[in-house]
C-alpha cells in the first residue's frame, strides 16, 4: 500500500513537471500546435470553444499536450528542450504508425493535409512563414499524455 502511495506521489510529480514544461512551450509558442500551428487551450475548453467557434469535440481535438520529440530509449528525455506543446490531434495521430515520422516530416504532412482540408478540419489561422522550429531529431517518446482532467488536478 506504501508503495503505491509513493510511486503515487512520484508519478504526480514527474506529471507535473512535464506539464510545468509543457506550458511553458505553449506560453513560447505563443498558444499555437507545434505540428499545425492552429491555436490549441490549456484550462478553459469553454472559453476556447466559444471565442473560435468550435463544438465541444472540435476543442477538444486542439487541447494543448506535452510531446517528445525523441524518445527516452534515444537518449530524448523530459528536458525543456526535447518537449513540445501540440494539440491532442496532432500528438496522438504521430504515433498511430508502426514508427513515428520525425517531427519536421510530420509536421510538412500535418501541414499540407490540413491545407486541403483533410486533417482535423480546423484552420482556424493561417499558416505563418515556416521557420526553423521544427529541427529536431527523429522518434517520439511511447509514454502516455495525461488528459485535461488528470493534468488539471495535478497542476491545480
Ligand atoms: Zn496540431
Amino acid at each position: 500500500m506504501r508503495t503505491a502511495l509513493i510511486f503515487n506521489q512520484l508519478w504526480c510529480a514527474f506529471m507535473a513537471k512535464i506539464q510545468k514544461i509543457r506550458h511553458s512551450r505553449f506560453v513560447s509558442q505563443q498558444g499555437k500546435c507545434f505540428y499545425c500551428q492552429q491555436p490549441m487551450w490549456e484550462g478553459n475548453p469553454e472559453v476556447f470553444a466559444r471565442d473560435y467557434h468550435l463544438s465541444h469535440r472540435q476543442a477538444e481535438f486542439l487541447r494543448s499536450t506535452a510531446e517528445h520529440l525523441v524518445a527516452r530509449s534515444e537518449g530524448g528525455g523530459n528536458s525543456a528542450s526535447n518537449i513540445v506543446a501540440a494539440c491532442h490531434f496532432c500528438n496522438s495521430r504521430r504515433h498511430w504508425g508502426r514508427t513515428a515520422l520525425a517531427p519536421e516530416s510530420y509536421a510538412r504532412k500535418v501541414r499540407a493535409r490540413l491545407a486541403k482540408g483533410k486533417w482535423h478540419g480546423l484552420l482556424v489561422l493561417p499558416f505563418e512563414a515556416q521557420g526553423g522550429s521544427a529541427s529536431i531529431s527523429p522518434e517520439a517518446c511511447p509514454i502516455d499524455i495525461p488528459t485535461a482532467r488528470q493534468s488539471q488536478s495535478m497542476s491545480g
